[in-house]
């Protein structure tokens, strides 16, 4: 099986690259544009692998897309985003660009057949924010983004259904929620807490530090694209969550714990603009529909995460 891969050089991206070339036989192509959160020095430790390929281009432009449909593909994996919600609040051009335009340009090559199957990698922000006590969310709650970045996404999963319902595309959409492990960039939460905490530095917390996220391992998700993959229907969505409801401020102090570090480091910092309380994601249907069961219990998978980068501050990388 041939894949096409955008965003492979990010987070989640390289992760999954990971997951499929150890895990399948499949074929891996990668078109990224390199930005500033991709990971360059671990694609080029790909490179010598016969089974994968790598463009660099931007999702965006039509020219670049269309370098690597010189074959065709069983699927395409479309990770490629600007993802910092912070960023978006500053200046959401790139996020209107690679975000909505990028998945646009993409939908419009699927039209002309080189790709027999798209997953578009979506999020939970799309659902907005919940409150407590209110149910998680289910893959038919209604869209309502609250900030650009998740605007931006929310747009791309509306094209995509679209796409599917106008032209009949073979087309998936799956909303996970927060991720965590190796190769997270240092601007997000938990690479950011041990990185301060690893140098002694302040860690700045968003308000009172009260605001709940649904954590998953990174390779938890991998996991679930491979079997949505495998088994997904065109024309669905897919919510794929932990269940593992923490507080911003819980998570801080177990990896303060974990690291032997003083809650002192901590500081209140003015809360982000139009900050989510709560997000919650239900995933029985993906459960239910296609066996997946989540493998990584959240503490372990914590450890192994603050372990990683405190390895990476210290030197010693992988
Ligand atoms: P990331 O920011 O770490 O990586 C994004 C990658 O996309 C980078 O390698 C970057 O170079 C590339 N990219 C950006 N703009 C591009 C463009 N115009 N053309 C080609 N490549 C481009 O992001 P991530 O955390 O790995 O997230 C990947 C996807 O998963 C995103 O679509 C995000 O919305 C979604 N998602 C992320 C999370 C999470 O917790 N990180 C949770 C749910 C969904």
């Amino acid at each position: 099986m041939n894949v096409l891969v955008t965003g492979g050089a990010g987070f989640i991206g390289v992760n999954f690259l990971h997951y499929l070339l150890k895990k399948t036989t499949y074929d891996v192509t990668v078109i990224d544009y390199l930005t500033y959160a991709s990971h360059p020095k671990e694609i080029k430790r790909l490179i010598s692998n016969p089974r994968f390929r790598f463009f660099k281009g931007n999702v965006a432009v039509k020219e670049d897309i269309e370098v690597v449909m010189d074959r065709e593909y069983e699927a395409l994996i479309h990770f490629a985003a600007e993802s910092h919600v912070d960023k978006s609040i500053q200046n959401a051009d790139n996020f209107i660009d690679a975000n909505i335009v990028g998945t646009y340009q993409l939908l419009k090559q699927l039209s002309k057949g080189f790709v027999k199957k798209m997953i578009h990698i979506s999020t939970d922000e799309v659902y907005g924010s919940l409150n407590l006590g209110d149910q998680p969310f289910m893959e038919i709650s209604p869209l309502s983004p609250n900030n650009p970045y998740s605007a931006t996404k929310a747009s791309s999963d509306l094209l995509v259904q679209a796409y599917y319902e106008t032209f009949r595309l073979p087309l998936i959409t799956t909303r996970c929620s927060n991720n965590f492990g190796p190769f997270q960039h240092v601007e997000k939460f938990i690479p950011t807490i041990v990185y301060n905490a690893f140098h002694n530095r302040k860690i700045p917390l968003y308000g009172d530090g009260m605001q709940i996220r649904d954590w998953l391992f990174v390779e938890d998700h991998c996991a679930a694209i491979a079997l949505i993959l495998e088994r997904g229907k065109n024309g669905e969505v897919y919510n794929i969550g932990g269940g593992n409801e923490k507080t911003n401020i819980d998570v801080l102090m177990e990896i303060l714990n974990m690291m032997g570090k003083s809650q002192n480091l901590v500081e209140y910092v003015r809360d982000r603009k139009g900050h989510d309380r709560r997000y919650a994601i239900n995933s029985s249907k993906l459960q239910n529909e296609l066996g997946w069961k989540q493998e990584f219990q959240f503490e372990e998978a914590l450890k192994k995460t603050v372990q990683w980068y405190t390895n990476i501050f210290k030197g010693k990388f992988l």
